[in-house]
């Protein structure tokens, strides 16, 4: 098996007819035997760039990663392709460990997946000494930095491989784009002279979509009854209670949808995500906690209902969506209340202050993204450096821009009204006072005397919301978070309030019908509704066949999804279809060709209304 082609490898042993852009190189510089840094977004193909020159060379592929839960899938599907893959981690009994070393010794492993703390014990550098040795990857490369949130000390030690295997090549892999990290990740690995392979981070496929909350819970119900109505996706709260009402009320719905948070056991944890993975259409409703290396490449949507607190957190999540490239959906609803939120806990934390304010700026650069009217894939990249000519056509500022209009005077009704009041009262109280209601508190301050004392009636209580939201996310405004989230104005404030410049906001709450209208365009996958009962028919199969391993590990919905539009009913022309190796093609094309031309025979006949052939 060793010695052998890439294009060889790709296109028998998984069924792939060309190397994405990128692969190529990456691979090539691989077998070659020198190491590489290599950036790719989620569902860009990372895997097959350590996989592929693992097999072309000889000796055995070791796999370093931090996600032990999800080890035993990566080597079932790899198993699934009858390649020679093992793991070794704290999961397996010491019988079972020392029995994948004796097949290591004896050169019977291609691909191998170990923990970085059990790596870096002597006794498994030991045995590695013994072996042949053909790559190391190391995958999650950015929970070297400390400066990202995924951090594993355990991966500050990798540099040992370096000096312990100067001949083994290194490919560092992430997904996690910026600058600082990258920086990192060369000096903790000792990458100095590792070439660094940057692809872009678009995601064409993933259509964007940010909303304001009215009512976040029909908002989410109405965009999965549009969209997503039997497909898997995650949805990402704040908070574990709002994890645990969002679930509990889906399943109300009818949904199934499980609950994943760091409040709860290592055992349900590991069991909601397990369900996710191998069941079809599950719905994952999550804290931040849940995600990283979710290997899943049919998420088909990943909804925010609260504003992440970052664009690389925001760009993380909603990557997680449609990792085989086929349409899916990154939708969030969020509010001001969101923002006051996550300043508060940002405030509220012991990180000191130089962090502190690099958090605060991460914050203002997501509100920008999520109030912006113009096209948000182009700042999305913009913010990871990454250059995007036109606008993208498929995130909802494209497809319906939202109508401005000149703001100015409200927004100085909004500002004086903070001012008048003494620079001390949050949104609430403002909006009562614009709104001239008679509230005993209202009274009790003497704010009732005030000029600004309803002077705000022509707007709704919803309307002055999204107005204040606007003005913190354009920092007008500042929230201090030490007290109850009271507004007060900033230097930028004072020209406006002075009339000195035109204020062009968003229209307030315009978009909402418009905005359901044009994601409905982003129907999850491309199945043509005529060929639904064989997406259906092949789904099922592939389920029935999967022997409790997750689905994917049998086709993939791509591969699926081309078996519908291809119908293929040979063995020649089903080895054509993307994903189907000579090892699957063996062991599922017949079931496969069988189901199609089942259907076929009965796809021209008529049924009636009871679903019996008329
Ligand atoms: P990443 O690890 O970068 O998130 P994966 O390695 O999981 O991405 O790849 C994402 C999907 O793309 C997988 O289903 C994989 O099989 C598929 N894929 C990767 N490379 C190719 C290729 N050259 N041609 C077709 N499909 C590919
Ligand atoms: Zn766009």
């Amino acid at each position: 098996m060793k010695h052998r082609d890439a294009l060889d490898i790709l296109r028998t042993i998984y069924g792939y007819d060309e190397f994405r852009p990128q692969q190529a190189d990456i691979i090539d510089h691989a077998i070659s035997g020198q190491d590489a840094l290599v950036l790719m977004p989620t569902g860009g193909g990372k895997s097959l760039c350590y996989q592929v020159p693992a097999l072309a060379r000889r000796g055995t592929g070791v796999v370093v990663s931090p996600l032990i839960a999800l080890m035993q899938d990566q080597v079932d599907a790899l198993l699934a392709l009858n390649l020679n893959a093992a793991f070794i981690n704290s999961s397996l009994s010491p019988s079972d460990i020392a029995h994948t070393e004796e097949d290591l010794l004896n050169g019977d492993i291609d691909l191998l997946y170990v923990a970085p703390e059990r790596l870096l014990m002597p006794s498994m550098l030991s045995v590695l000494d013994r072996c042949e040795i053909s790559i190391f990857a190391i995958d999650e490369a950015h929970c070297v930095s400390q400066w990202g949130h995924d951090f594993r000390k355990e991966y500050m030690s990798l540099n040992v491989l370096h000096e312990r295997f100067p001949d083994v090549p290194r490919l560092a892999l992430t997904a996690t784009a910026d600058q600082r990290t990258r920086d990192e990740i060369v000096q903790n690995l000792a990458l100095d002279d590792a070439r660094q392979f940057v692809s872009s981070f678009d995601r064409p496929n993933i259509h964007y979509a940010i909303k304001e909350a009215s009512n976040a819970k029909d908002d989410l119900w109405r965009f999965l009854e549009n969209n997503h109505p039997d497909d898997a996706g995650i949805v990402y709260c704040l908070s574990r209670r709002k994890v645990e009402e969002t679930a509990e009320w889906l399943c109300g719905k009818g949904r199934t949808a499980l609950p994943y948070h760091a409040g709860l056991t290592g055992a349900v944890r590991q069991k909601n995500q397990a369900r996710f993975l191998r069941e079809e259409g599950v719905v994952v409703v999550a804290t931040i906690a849940f995600g990283m290396g979710i290997d899943k490449p049919d998420v088909r949507f990943v909804a925010h209902l609260n504003l992440p607190k970052s664009v690389e957190a925001y760009y993380q999540e909603t990557g997680r969506a449609g990792r085989d490239g086929q349409p899916a959906n990154a939708w969030m609803s969020y509010g001001l209340q969101d923002i006051i939120n996550l300043r508060s806990m940002m405030q509220g934390s012991d990180a000191d202050e130089q962090h502190k304010r690099v958090e605060h700026h991460k914050l203002e650069a997501m509100m920008g993204l999520a109030e912006m009217g113009t096209c948000r894939r182009q700042a999305l990249l913009a913010y990871f450096d990454d250059h995007l000519e036109n606008p993208c056509g498929n995130c909802d500022n494209c497809l319906s821009p939202p109508k401005t209009w000149d703001a100015t005077e409200a927004a100085q009704k909004a500002l004086s009204c903070a001012y008048r009041t003494g620079q001390r009262f949050g949104v609430n109280y403002l909006i009562d006072v614009l709104l001239g209601k008679d509230a005993e508190r209202i009274q009790r301050f003497g704010h009732s005397s005030l000029a600004v004392f309803g002077i705000g009636k022509e707007y709704t209580t919803t309307q002055w919301r999204s107005l204040f939201r606007q003005l913190i996310a354009k920092g007008l405004l500042s929230v201090d978070v030490g007290g109850h989230g009271s507004l007060s104005l900033t230097e930028a404030a004072r020209p406006v309030l002075r009339g000195e410049c035109e204020l062009n906001l968003r229209e307030l709450d315009s978009r909402q019908e418009k905005r359901s209208r044009s994601s409905k365009k982003n129907k999850s996958l491309a199945v043509s509704i005529a060929d639904k009962p064989l997406w259906e028919k092949l789904r099922k199969l592939r389920s029935q066949l999967s022997e409790g391993k997750p689905a994917y590990v049998v086709f993939t919905d791509s591969t699926l999804l081309e078996m519908v539009e291809q119908k293929p009913t040979t063995s020649e022309q089903m080895s054509g279809v993307a994903g189907v190796g000579v090892h699957k093609l063996e062991k599922y094309g017949d079931a496969f060709i069988d189901a199609i031309k089942e259907y076929e025979m009965f796809a021209d006949v008529d049924y009636d209304d009871a679903g019996e052939p008329a």
